[in-house]
């Protein structure tokens, strides 16, 4: 096992890394910007390194940077976290040629599935059913009114080098397509650095629901069933279930068969997850995430597993301790995305936490880097904690959600609890009978 583990990340994943390898007897290094020299993620480490400015770009995306902080700490291996450098395959293999280990899938596994089109001819070649759409990638004008004529009305125009919900145009007729593709491939550029877009029949209803995998590398792997993540504001999550109040045992089985089959076949090595929606009982796979996931925490409350300690350990090359026959879904979790921003408009609202208490009790799990006294840095996401609840049923879980909300302070700033506390008196949330777009539309209504 690991002696060091260093932590390429800040805020509340930061953290839940540390606590993995505080658990697990594994010394831990935070590296941080100089806007996070207060920051709970290095209080919490065994040791920390300043690796630049606040700019992320020169911190947390300084690949120099963080090799160099390894050879001070004698770190042997990096968790990622999400985000920042969790799927840049060019860094996994300069993580490689230093002799540190990665935690996390090969550059090339992270290759394949960051490019969106080879990311689908891979999994629809490995049984995977996909959203119908063009063959690779469009180029021009002229093609993309081809292709849209023949998915047939409405499509969505997306960057290969998709992420994040950028990159990405509806067209719902033939007078949208010039324009859905022309802004489709403009903000590509420009978010990505690569104009590369595909084109895929728009589904009008669906759910958002995406599967756990998890692989040792040497071709074994289970699935840690489904989230449901159909709860979006601009195609971002903002509140996530497991298990789905749409998916049965039966189809659960089935569509995780597929996805853990698939993923064992290329022998993929530790977390993942496999994005589809989900309409009229069919799914449509849209994207592979290659890295832990924000929501990983329903997962891990309903199937009473520790993702990121079973991460740490298949790096280290242990045997993976999870066994498919031993993973079923128990009670129900619910994770609220808190983020410090001002309700209506959702503009960012850094500064000074003045009072902060986190909720806690039974089923009551809160992952935050707060504290009273911070001060949130306008620098990165406005992402401030996780609440997740735990219940034996969806009702008790939504019961646990409302009451825990009640007990949240977090002073001095603007957040986006009162969002959760006015979702929970919707008949839509309370029955469970949203899709994509239910948050949206009743935002908008607002
Ligand atoms: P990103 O990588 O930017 O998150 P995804 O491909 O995962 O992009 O899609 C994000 C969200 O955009 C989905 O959860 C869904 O709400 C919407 N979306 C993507 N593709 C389609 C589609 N073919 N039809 C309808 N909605 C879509």
């Amino acid at each position: 096992m690991f002696k060091k583990i260093l932590i390429a990340n800040r805020g509340e994943i930061a953290l839940r890394v540390i606590r993995a390898c505080r658990e697990m007897g594994i010394q831990s290094v935070a590296v941080h910007s100089t806007a996070d020299s207060d920051a709970m993620h290095v209080r919490m480490a065994d040791e920390s390194v300043c690796i630049g400015p606040p700019s992320g770009t020169q911190s947390y995306l300084s690949i120099p940077s963080i090799i160099s902080a390894c050879e001070i700490t004698g770190a042997e291996a990096i968790h990622p976290g999400y985000g920042f450098l969790s799927e840049n395959a060019n860094f996994v293999s300069i993580v490689q040629d230093h002799g540190l280990t990665f935690i996390g899938p090969t550059a090339e596994h992270i290759n394949v599935m960051g490019d969106k089109i080879t990311a689908k001819e891979t999994m629809r070649k490995l049984g995977v059913p996909c959203v119908p759409g063009s063959d690779g990638g469009v180029p021009t004008l002229e093609e993309a009114r081809r292709v849209a004529e023949d998915i047939g009305y409405p499509v969505i125009v997306k960057a290969t080098a998709g992420g994040g919900g950028r990159g990405m145009k509806l067209a719902k007729t033939a007078k949208d397509i010039d324009v859905a593709f022309q802004t489709a491939r403009s903000e590509a550029k420009s978010a990505f650095g690569n104009d590369e877009v595909y084109i895929e029949k728009y589904l009008t209803l669906p759910r958002h629901i995406e599967i756990q995998v998890f692989g040792d590398g040497k071709g074994n792997a289970v699935h840690l069933g489904e989230r449901d993540c159909s709860l979006q504001r601009r195609h971002q999550k903002v509140f996530e279930e497991a298990p789905s109040p749409a998916i049965d045992q039966e189809t659960r089985s089935r569509i995780g068969k597929v996805c853990a089959d698939a993923v064992a076949s290329i022998n993929y090595a530790g977390a993942g997850t496999i994005e589809f929606l989900f309409e009229d009982g069919e799914f449509y796979f849209i994207e592979m995430n290659t890295r832990l996931q924000v929501e990983h925490p329903v997962t891990e409350a309903v199937y009473g597993v520790d993702l990121v300690a079973e991460q740490i350990r298949v790096a280290a090359g242990e045997p993976m301790r999870l066994k498919q026959e031993e993973l079923l879904p128990k009670g129900h979790a619910i994770e609220c995305r808190i983020n410090a921003e001002k309700l209506p408009e959702f503009q960012p609202s850094p500064g000074k936490v003045t009072a902060f208490h986190a909720p806690g009790g039974l089923g009551v799990r809160m992952d935050s880097a707060l504290y009273s006294g911070y001060s949130i840095p306008p620098y990165y996401d406005s992402l401030i904690a996780k609440l997740i609840v735990y219940g034996e049923d969806r009702a008790s879980a939504l019961a646990r959600l409302d009451r825990a909300l009640g007990e949240m302070i977090v002073d001095g700033i603007h957040t986006t609890t009162p969002l959760f506390g006015a979702l929970l008196q919707e008949p839509a949330i309370q029955s469970g009978h949203y899709n994509i777009h239910w948050l949206e539309k009743w935002l908008e209504a607002q």
